[in-house]
């Protein structure tokens, strides 16, 4: 193999981790409340591709095409402090959402949910994949990012 491969692979390598430990560490603390709940499997391709969350909540697919990479890559150095995320972390934590919308919120919309629909749902592509369930999640989970206000925050993950 050439080097410009095996350094390649060790990139990805490296971002994969990066992105799983994210994971990991933020879920633990979404769900320190809800002992019955388990981590979903994160899987990462490389290739160009919409990440998404499955409906049970137990499978998010992520995808890293070259643009993706290089975003990863510049995180895992500079630790991603901006406000402005990147897309793999864009990605990421919108998925989360919706685990945590499949898992936690179910049909129990809550009212700031309803308010944060309302002003927001437009914002999205295609608004009736985020219903007010998953702006419930959003509501319930804005609190970890202290550092966005709310409108920043639905500009990160629409
Ligand atoms: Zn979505």
């Amino acid at each position: 193999m050439e080097d410009e491969e095996i350094k390649k692979m060790a990139e990805i390598q490296a971002a994969k981790t990066h992105i799983r430990r994210t994971y990991k560490s933020i879920w633990t603390k979404w769900y320190k409340d809800s002992p019955e709940s388990r981590r979903a499997k994160i899987c990462i391709r490389v290739e160009a591709g919409e990440a998404y969350c499955r409906i049970d909540g137990q499978l998010i697919v992520l995808y890293l095409d070259e643009y993706n990479l290089l975003q990863a890559k510049t995180n895992i150095i500079f630790r991603g402090e901006n406000k402005d995320w990147p897309i793999w972390k864009r990605d990421l934590i919108h998925e989360m959402f919706h685990e945590y919308e499949f898992k936690v919120i179910k049909d129990n919309p809550t009212a700031k949910g309803i308010e944060l629909y309302n002003e927001y749902s437009g914002f999205f592509m295609e608004p009736e994949k985020h219903p007010i369930e998953f702006f419930s999640a959003v509501a319930a989970k804005s609190g970890y990012f202290p550092e966005l206000t709310e409108r920043e925050l639905i500009d990160n993950i629409k």
